[in-house]
């Protein structure tokens, strides 16, 4: 068959549609887009869990995501199982379960690999880890951090004056590292200054020239011999997504010209030797090995020649950037083409060839990263509502002799389809598509014609793809179907709240279903959350096969009335809290703190999320005004006679249940 267009727009076929209607060639075409076998290594091979998981998660042999802080041989969680016994405890769905397992593993990591590189290498520096705050400043976190760090003296970096205030009250590690970046005030810089006196390693370090003669005048009024940091800043560009943090024109540190300035600064103040730091710092999540390597060569030519200068520096702070491997490529902005301890190696053996060229001491080294320490080590989870679902099983009752030419032509296309005639077919379904909508325009379809039309063509995108599947060199059919089918899931979370940056700036994180991995999940979707914004959506995903980005993610059906259905978005301990916003007033999530052991696991910490009246106080709603105000409408229609006092008595029963309620949907009881 052919499909033309005559001049009225109107399609004309060569092949009058024939049908009774009552044999469909294809009963099963559903069921037939499934593979003949599954398992769940070809669930964990779709969703690349292997390659970004970094050993923390991957799926046990009952088809669930688990935990494994210590690798395949060491303690696990069933994350599914996990999800149910929180809710049973009445704890609420998104939630987003932290792992300080993970954290511990993490901060050791990074340690054991900077201690192996200085060991390799006979450094004669010492290593010293700081946490950048800002990464993800929630209390119960920040103290297990510093808990893990203690034996291997993990500091603290602060970007602000509150953060400052923060980190004074959370570290308890003696001589514990604290490194104050950021802008600074008198107040800030006195109350840094005088925090050493509590038994801290405090170093205050000039982002902004005008700084420096704030804290030399303040400490001498204190009487207190200040520890200083210069912020170099380089020429050298990093790469990927926060590329513009360095580079001449960004917003910190001091030129060449500033340093030079405030060497001779210090020297005429008699407080050279106060200078103990060079730091340095080139933006986030830096994909590329040889953008680390070539800022680090810039920095160390500036450490060895202010040394040179007379300011005896003790500390290179090489600044965070430490990447995460959010899609497993290896290769893309949101991985990495080196591992921690490549990265450990190369900024040991760099700054010791470079200080012995000069005959330096080797300085000791600092390292400030964050999402490298946090991203893994929090999940969230999250129920699927309900499914925009175009797949179609069954094609609709069949076109009559009486119907447009355009139904006739669908029908026939839907029962001749076979493997040998795909391509064929293909175009004609696409023409038919547009058919429809020219004749619905132009009024020769009415509604219910239109609508049977795309039942139609959904049943035949169904159909051709569950014969694409299983015909070779058809992956072009096969993916453009697969767009064409793709499901839109609707899901109970904010992407705002609770992963802004996959909004903000594009970034990819890994979300899959956290169990029924032993089935395959042989749909196509995109995922929209609870918000009203069409922004408000996830629809890029892991390719683990080519390392790409993907519009869609592979899922199993889900229709209402299902077993609840849960997802997990994972790789979201860093940034993602603290950016998160109340778009549409949703609140922050529940949050749980799990550690696993060998007999299971604890509940160490519960933190609810926001209830509907905390959230609506933070845009200066008060919920006495609030259900005074229902009430006092209660009372006006009361006396009209519009309401009765039982049913005003239930409304502001649902007012104040609502007031105190959580902010995502919440499941009938
Ligand atoms: C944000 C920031 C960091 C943390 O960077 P990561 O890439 O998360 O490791 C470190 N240092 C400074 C100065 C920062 O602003």
């Amino acid at each position: 068959m052919s499909l033309s267009t005559d001049a009225n727009g109107k399609s004309t076929s060569t092949n009058p549609a024939m049908t009774n209607g009552n044999e469909s060639p294809t009963t099963h075409a559903f069921s037939q887009l499934k593979s003949d076998s599954w398992s769940v290594e070809k669930s964990a091979q779709t969703y690349g869990i292997n390659n970004w998981g970094s050993g923390y998660f991957r799926i046990n042999q009952n088809g669930n995501v688990s935990v494994t802080p210590k690798g395949a041989d060491g303690y696990s969680a069933d994350l599914y199982e996990l999800t149910q016994e929180l809710q049973d405890r009445g704890i609420r769905v998104p939630i987003m379960i932290r792992f300080p397992d993970i954290i511990r593993e993490r901060v050791h990591l990074l340690h054991s690999c900077f201690q192996k590189a200085i060991a390799d290498h006979n450094y004669s520096g010492k290593y010293c880890g700081v946490y950048p705050i800002k990464v993800n400043q929630q209390r119960h976190l920040v103290q297990e951090l510093v808990k893990f760090g203690k034996d291997v003296r993990l500091g603290l970096e602060c970007g602000s004056k509150p953060e400052l205030l923060v980190v004074l009250s959370l570290m308890n590690t003696p001589n514990g590292v604290i490194i104050c970046n950021g802008f600074k005030d008198t107040e800030y810089i006195e109350t840094a200054l005088l925090a050493q006196k509590i038994g801290r390693e405090i170093i205050i370090v000039v982002d902004r020239k005008d700084e420096l003669k704030i804290i030399t005048e303040t400490a001498k009024k204190l009487n207190i011999r200040p520890k200083i940091g210069f912020r170099a800043k380089l020429n050298t560009q990093g790469a990927g997504k926060w590329v513009d943090s360095a580079g001449a024109r960004s917003k910190f540190g001091l030129t060449a010209i500033e340093i030079v300035e405030g060497i001779e600064f210090l020297r005429k103040q008699n407080m050279l030797e106060c200078l103990e730091l060079l730091h340095y710092h080139i933006g986030s999540q830096v994909p590329s090995i040889q953008s680390i390597k070539s800022s680090l060569k810039e920095a160390a030519r500036f450490y060895t020649e202010i040394y040179s200068l007379g300011a005896k520096l003790k500390y290179i702070d090489v600044g965070g950037g430490l990447g995460v491997d959010y899609d497993g490529s290896g290769w893309s902005d949101s991985s990495m083409n080196y591992s921690e301890q490549e990265y450990a190696n190369d900024i040991v053996s760099t700054l010791q060839t470079m200080c012995d060229e000069k005959g330096i001491p080797h300085p000791n080294i600092v390292t400030e990263s964050g999402r490298a320490l946090v991203a893994h080590h929090s999940v969230l989870i999250f129920n699927v509502m309900g499914v925009n679902n175009l797949y179609r099983q069954e094609p609709p009752t069949p076109a009559e002799k009486k119907d447009p030419s355009i139904m006739q032509d669908m029908q026939y296309i839907f029962e001749k389809l076979t493997a040998d005639n795909l391509n064929e077919c293909f175009n004609d379904l696409l023409q038919a598509k547009t058919e429809t909508l020219n004749q619905f325009t132009y009024g020769v379809l009415n509604l219910t014609q239109r609508a049977w039309c795309e039942s139609m063509f959904f049943a035949i995108a169904t159909k051709m793809l569950a014969l694409a599947q299983r015909t070779p060199d058809s992956a072009d059919i096969i993916s453009d179907l697969r767009e064409k089918l793709c499901d839109t899931y609707f899901c109970n979370f904010s992407v705002f709240q609770s992963v802004p940056d996959s909004w903000a700036v594009g970034q990819l994180f890994p979300v899959m279903p956290i169990h029924n991995l032993k089935n395959e999940p042989y749909h196509e979707a995109t995922l929209a959350d609870l918000t009203c914004d069409s922004d408000g959506k996830i629809e890029k995903f892991i390719d683990s096969e080519t390392g790409e980005v993907k519009k869609t993610l592979r899922i199993h059906p889900y229709k209402e009335g299902d077993a609840p259905y849960y997802l997990g978005v994972f790789l979201t301990g860093a940034y993602q809290e603290i950016l998160g916003d109340l778009h549409n007033l949703f609140g922050d999530t529940d949050a749980v703190h799990i550690s696993i052991h060998n007999s299971g696991y604890t509940v160490d910490h519960y933190v609810p999320g926001d209830t509907v009246t905390e959230v609506l106080t933070y845009v200066q709603y008060g919920r006495a005004e609030m259900v005074d105000s229902i009430r006092q409408y209660t009372e006006e229609s009361i006396a009209a006679g519009n309401i009765t006092k039982q049913e005003a008595k239930s409304l502001i029963k649902h007012y104040e249940e609502g007031l105190s309620g959580y902010t995502y949907l919440e499941e009938m009881e």
